[in-house]
């Protein structure tokens, strides 16, 4: 009887009407939609104001109340007593991108209010669904949450652009936003209790295991380098005893710094070389200068302490073995942000009364959450990506998968709001 039960109540819970969420994304992805399928929705585009006004437009047909914040931060509140409870992700893409990063998070959330207000689900705490501005970097990475957090540096703002040289300032204020503004954007740490973030993993590890849902324990730090060498430029016909070969020294660092990894870290330790470029680039000349950039990510800010000290040190060896210059500029330092053990405990017992699967995971790519985890008790949901694809028009989860992140999460927010 208990068993019977259980499964009853079990099946109450999964709530959330998957038919209208999928219809939700769907209609969202069709704006900026290329013909090969990719969505181009950068922050401050025209797409991104028609995907805003589409979203403003569809809080406010759920009954929400709308505001957006001097940081363009759009959200959607259902109101109650006390401190919020606030979910959500963002709506921007990169180039080309696909319909589910951000976009499942924002619309996921909005597809739990709509069941609390639809089945009359009692709860106390105001639940705000949000879009934050920016996240995919076209002018400042996690803009959006940084304001909101009120971590803005003014002085990055003023100096940021796009690719192609437009003004941050300039896009903002297209959009009736201005700098003097942006400090208003940020809350306060006891209106909000608790912010989840649903997002696809963006990797292979759910898929591969076959679980729906994973729960995120940390985003790993991140450092980043830009690594120049100056040689000396020669034919290639030089002896190779007393070359000065650009090259060859930032290749020696590099594979120093790759063994390094695997001595210090494990498996979860990344490193990646995305950019490599040497001059003058001819087929028989010794370069006289080469760069490249180095990424490396780590849950430990111990063990990225460690790989960039070996960094330094055999870059100053190099140096003198070979008499030449190796630079090192420092481009990014962010450390490991772990994630709210209570709101993670909720999502837990969340996914295990509905018969969820779930696995830990860490997160090695950056998110809206980590940001506001700085400030605010914070957790992240995690579904898989087929294949591991994302940052693609590939990028695909599947309808079965979005239906048990988002009832795991509905029910969180139920457990949270109470
Ligand atoms: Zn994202």
């Amino acid at each position: 009887y208990n068993i019977i039960q259980d499964k009853n109540s079990n099946r109450e819970r999964l709530m959330i009407n998957i038919d209208r969420l999928m219809d939700d994304l769907t209609e969202l992805a069709k704006i900026g939609r290329s013909p090969g399928g990719g969505i181009t929705r950068r922050c401050f585009s025209r797409e991104d104001r028609e995907a805003r006004n589409w979203l403003v437009d569809k809080f406010k047909s759920c009954g929400l109340t709308v505001n957006i914040d001097p940081a363009g931060n759009i959200t959607g509140r259902l109101e109650g007593r006390g401190p919020s409870v606030v979910c959500g992700s963002h709506i921007d893409t990169i180039v080309d991108g696909g319909m589910y990063d951000g976009s499942l998070g924002v619309l996921g959330a909005l597809e739990c209010v709509r069941t609390i207000k639809e089945k009359g689900y009692d709860v106390s705490s105001p639940i705000e669904v949000i879009s934050f501005t920016d996240e995919e970097e076209r002018f400042i990475g996690f803009l959006g949450s940084y304001a909101f957090t009120g971590q803005i540096d003014t002085e990055l703002v003023i100096k940021a652009r796009d690719e192609s040289g437009i003004s941050l300032i300039e896009a903002m204020a297209s959009f009736g936003f201005n700098l003097r503004e942006l400090p208003k954007a940020a809350r306060k740490k006891e209106d909000i209790k608790a912010f989840i973030e649903l997002h696809v993993e963006q990797g292979p590890i759910l898929e591969k295991r076959g679980v729906p849902v994973g729960i995120v324990e940390c985003v790993k730090g991140n450092y980043r380098y830009r690594l120049t060498a100056r040689g000396r430029r020669n034919h290639a016909g030089f002896p190779m005893t007393g070359r000065k070969d650009a090259f060859a020294i930032l290749f020696s660092l590099l594979n120093r710094t790759f063994k390094a990894r695997a001595e210090i870290g494990n498996e979860d330790t990344l490193m990646t070389v995305g950019v490599f470029e040497v001059e003058p680039g001819l087929e028989n000349v010794i370069s006289g200068h080469a760069y490249c950039s180095l990424d490396f990510r780590d849950k430990d800010q111990g063990v990225l302490d460690l790989i960039e000290a070996e960094l330094k040190r055999g870059a100053e060896e190099l140096n003198n073995k070979y008499g030449v210059d190796i630079d090192i500029e420092t481009i990014l330092k962010i450390a490991p942000v772990y994630f709210d053990q209570n709101i993670n405990a909720v999502v837990r017992s969340s996914a295990e009364e509905l018969g969820i699967e779930w696995i830990s995971l860490q997160s090695g790519a950056g998110h809206d959450a980590q940001v506001l985890g700085l400030s605010f008790p914070s957790a992240m949901i995690f579904v898989p990506s087929h294949e591991g694809l994302s940052h693609c028009p590939e990028e695909h989860t599947s309808r079965d998968d979005i239906e048990k992140g988002v009832n795991v999460l509905f029910n969180t927010l139920l457990k949270l709001a109470r």
